[in-house]
């Protein structure tokens, strides 16, 4: 039965994006000693109406309040994130299920729209529908992606390209070619170059004026959009292996995007959070959520100098139905349960800092933070 089961996973392929699912390394407790300075960031330069000429929205896919507190706690009691002045919960459940998953719960946060678990982008007819990046595009912002995992993967697609099935890794990355982004930083490059269907697009990418990197420093001193820089195969490696990959990942979107006078919109995905929730590992989750943060100071930092960036931070669901049983601010050290390897139904958090940071208060549903970003994005056109 089990060797039938191994035949079967093989056959599907569906393993190739997905195998994380299955990597059970329980570690209860973490101990952190390289606490981070993080910003101090407050409401008192924005006025109540004012709309972003940029939003950055930063996912931490698997992020509840309890992975939150982990890091929190593992930091010394303090990070960017929780010092962002207005907070909210946002409910998370899909179309067809109570418990999302990270293609749904992109779906909705790209699109406004909940659809079913697996969907990319279309609705549970099968219908198409414009995300957020795409809108942007098309009233003249510039766009980006930064994600820790796969470009392809599930959060970074639902923002990019239209599919039944997130398993679909090929087909997601031809949806790249159908957009004009900007920038989009993360793994993933097989998909691009080592294809069924024998299209290599990243020669269609180049063709399109792309310049294509593999690595952050690559890329240094090219500040001149469309870039793609794809720093993996498939999957990015954990952190701290993989480097200041989704920091400097930001810093250089922003940088790239912010030369457009029109404004733009970025999403920056912190993967693996996630995957640290199905491993039941505090280790890897408080780790990932170290980086993740990090980022978002990155992107608080810049955004305070130039007072027209809107930062959404928020995730698609909670991973593992975490718990914290203990801890301790001075060491940096948590010890934490979990009720499941895959995702729970909980409320996830929601941080804003700048222009229309206000609104993103209270309980809202997952789609709300689409259409929120619609009301607010100031278009020229
Ligand atoms: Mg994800
Ligand atoms: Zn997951």
């Amino acid at each position: 039965m089990i060797t039938l089961l191994l035949i079967f996973l093989a056959t599907v392929g569906v393993t190739a994006q997905e195998d994380y699912k299955e990597k059970r390394d329980i570690k209860e407790t973490y101990i952190n000693n390289e606490f981070h300075e993080v910003q101090k960031v407050s409401s008192a330069n924005f006025e109540t109406g004012q709309k972003p000429k940029n939003i950055i929205l930063m996912i931490g896919d698997g992020m509840g309040t309890a992975q939150l507190f982990a890091t929190y706690t593992a930091n010394g009691g303090t990070l960017n994130i929780t010092n962002m002045p207005f907070s909210g919960f946002v409910t998370t459940q899909s179309a067809d299920d109570y418990t999302t998953d990270s293609a749904a719960g992109g779906t909705a946060l790209s699109t406004g729209q909940r659809t079913y678990n697996g969907a990319i982008a279309i609705d549970v007819n099968k219908k198409p529908i414009p995300t957020i990046l795409e809108i942007a595009e098309k009233y003249g912002k510039a766009t980006g992606l930064v994600s820790s995992s796969a470009i392809t993967h599930a959060t970074p697609a639902s923002f990019i390209a239209h599919n039944e099935s997130r398993n679909n890794y090929e087909a997601i990355a031809a949806d790249f070619l159908k957009t004009d982004i900007d920038i989009f930083i993360g793994g993933g490059k097989e998909f691009f170059e080592k294809r069924e269907d024998g299209r290599n697009l990243l020669e269609e990418l180049k063709a399109k004026n792309y310049q294509i990197f593999d690595s952050i420093s690559e890329a240094h001193g090219s500040e001149e959009p469309p870039l793609a820089i794809l720093t993996a195969p498939k999957h990015n490696s954990t952190w701290p292996e993989r480097g200041e990959l989704i920091p400097q990942g930001t810093a250089k979107a922003i940088n790239v995007l912010r030369q457009d006078k029109d404004g733009f919109f970025l999403m920056v995905e912190g993967s693996q959070i996630d995957w640290g929730g199905h491993a039941n590992n505090t280790a890897y989750i408080v780790k990932e959520a170290l980086d993740f943060d990090k980022a978002v100071g990155v992107a608080l930092q810049m955004a305070a100098k130039d007072n027209e960036t809107l930062i959404i931070v928020t995730a698609d669901h909670e991973t593992g139905g975490m718990s914290i049983d203990g801890g301790n601010f001075e060491k940096g050290e948590v010890h934490a349960k979990y009720t499941t390897g895959g995702h729970s139904a909980v409320m996830v958090p929601v941080f804003a800092y700048g222009p229309g940071a206000e609104h993103f208060t209270g309980v809202m549903r997952n789609t709300d933070i689409f259409h929120k970003m619609m009301t607010l994005f100031e278009f020229q056109k």
